[in-house]
């Protein structure tokens, strides 16, 4: 039924997992201030509080009590056995997706377990948490790397494979993420522009200004799995709303 599906991953998705979340109750911006630690300029005043921060982040991500959930290893399993394309567009900077096999995959706000050198861009995979020690081998004299991440006030990453896809794709899916807040609202009203089908998964009740035209609530980790079931056997995902 479909060619061509990009899938938005946000926030929600690793919650499932485990992972602590920036804007949700209890969530890391309580305790930090974005400017300090999510900003070039923070970057600039200290960079070891940064570094602190998001060492924090990959120390609980290499905890060993966090795993992808069902909702991860559904897309994985729809990326090997999907005969169209497929694009996943993640706004999370974990890896869950990585270790639950997906491959096609694009991280709009950076990775955790990358640094990058401040004057060529290039990134390197990093093998222990950030430090002074963690410099590029790009330039002379080596540059001290920073996080792969984007912070607030930069351009996120792939904006133009990301639209490329939205405007050939006939099927947009978003997960765990408010389709309400830009990027998440701009890909929608896109792919709706380009007359895909328009789904969102989310925990919470669909929002009045939502521009979607299928509402799934619920969790991920129970909702994508019979999604992909659908999409891979050509069955209507309207049917799984159970009102069409
Ligand atoms: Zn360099």
């Amino acid at each position: 039924m479909h060619r061509r599906i990009v899938i938005l991953t946000g926030a929600g998705i690793s919650a499932e997992s485990g992972l602590r979340t920036f804007r949700d109750q209890d969530g890391l911006w309580e305790e930090h201030h974005i400017e300090d630690v999510a900003t070039p300029e923070g970057y600039e005043r200290d960079p070891e509080l940064v570094e602190h921060f998001y060492n924090g982040r990959w120390q609980q991500l290499h905890s060993g009590n966090i795993e992808p959930n069902a909702a991860h290893t559904a897309l994985s399993r729809l990326e090997q056995e999907f005969e169209g394309e497929l694009l996943i567009v993640t706004q999370n900077i974990d890896d869950l997706h990585e270790r639950a096999g997906s491959r096609r995959l694009l991280h709009m706000h950076g990775e955790l377990s990358k640094g990058r050198c401040p004057r060529s861009r290039q990134t390197f995979t990093l093998h222990d948490p950030f430090g002074p020690e963690n410099t590029c081998t790009c330039c002379i004299p080596a540059q001290r790397l920073r996080p792969h991440v984007v912070w607030f006030g930069e351009m996120p990453l792939g904006m133009d494979r990301i639209h490329d896809a939205l405007d050939h794709c006939d099927l947009f899916i978003a997960i765990g993420t408010s389709g309400t807040v830009y990027p998440a609202a701009g890909f929608v009203d896109s792919a709706n522009h380009h007359g895909a089908l328009t789904v969102e998964v989310n925990l919470m009740p669909a929002d009045r200004h939502s521009q979607f035209q299928i509402h799934l609530q619920g969790k991920a980790s129970e909702m994508v799995p019979p999604l992909v079931e659908r999409i891979l056997a050509g069955q209507s995902i309207c049917n799984q709303t159970g009102h069409n």
